[in-house]
């Protein structure tokens, strides 16, 4: 850990702690460069799905792993577009939730706050945050799949064929514009990350399984660079035996939590 980190977070050492919360926030100071890693556990209170959850529905019989990957889309791409059009109603009507909320705030009582999401949801640049990387890309968005050139709503809501065809290839085909199980990361976000985690004071996990590489990699590089490694989860992950702090809740109580305390902080 830092120096500078260090001495922040034994400040008040002889005050009474309440808890993990009071830790971290006297961690997080107006000079601390905080990156948050969010997966989908950080929307789970928004009513999106995490893949562990049971799918519902039509969707129960088949497993995520199973719809999201280039085979099972070469195989039966209807299904596969099918599949991320319900999920795409799903992100539609989901509503940023109080955790989404406290990190837009808490970037103003920090120097930098950098979002790197694992979330194809778009729902952290819904609520305000200002810097968002993400490392998986986003399913309200499409490409085609051979050129991978973007293709526009406009054209989608006019096209016939599920799934619809691309403007851009004859052989093209529509597709979420997210990263497939077996896809590389789009390699400038994943670059970007890793400076950051290499450069912050503070890395806080939140609703990752840790599990999904190359993202899984990221809390260990910025405690391996020497930050204080924090993380928010209702249960324990294979990364929580590796943690400075660990607050065992939910991320919307956790942060709300978190960014009441840092308000109450004096100046
Ligand atoms: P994961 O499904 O592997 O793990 C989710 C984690 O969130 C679990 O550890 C769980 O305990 C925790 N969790 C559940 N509810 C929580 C809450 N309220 N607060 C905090 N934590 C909570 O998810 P992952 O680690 O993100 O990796 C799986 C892949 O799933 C990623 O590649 C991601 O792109 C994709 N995915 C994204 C979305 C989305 O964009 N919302 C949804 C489903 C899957």
């Amino acid at each position: 850990m830092p120096v500078a980190v260090e001495k922040a977070c034994q400040e008040g050492a002889g005050q009474v702690m309440s808890g993990a919360a009071e830790t971290l926030a006297r961690c997080c100071k107006p000079s601390t460069r905080l990156v948050i890693l969010s997966g989908s556990g950080m929307s789970a209170e928004s009513g999106i799905p995490t893949f562990r959850d049971a799918q519902t529905g039509l969707w129960s019989r088949f497993r995520p792993e199973d719809l999201a990957t280039p085979e099972a889309f070469a195989r039966d791409p209807e299904r596969v577009w099918r599949w991320y059009e319900h999920r795409r109603d799903g992100v539609r009507a989901a509503r940023p939730h109080a955790g989404h909320r406290a990190l837009v705030d808490l970037e103003t009582r920090v120097a930098r706050l950098t979002i790197v999401t694992q979330n194809v949801d778009g729902l952290h640049q819904r609520s305000g945050s200002q810097r968002v990387l993400e490392l998986h890309g986003n399913m309200l968005r499409s490409i085609c799949s051979v050129s991978r050139k973007p293709i526009s709503e406009t054209w989608l809501s006019t096209a016939e064929d599920v799934p619809p065809r691309s403007p851009h290839a004859s052989e093209g085909l529509a597709r979420p514009d997210v990263v497939w199980f077996g896809e590389s990361l789009p390699e400038h976000a994943f670059h970007e990350a890793v400076g950051e985690v290499n450069n912050c004071d503070v890395c806080i996990a939140v609703g990752t399984s840790a599990l999904v590489q190359p993202a899984a990699s990221l809390p260990m590089i910025a405690r391996e660079a020497g930050a204080l490694l924090a993380e928010i989860n209702p249960v324990p992950t294979p990364l929580s035996d590796h943690v400075d702090v660990f607050l065992r809740e939910p991320a919307g109580r956790a942060l709300t939590q978190l960014l009441s305390i840092m308000q109450a902080m004096p100046g």
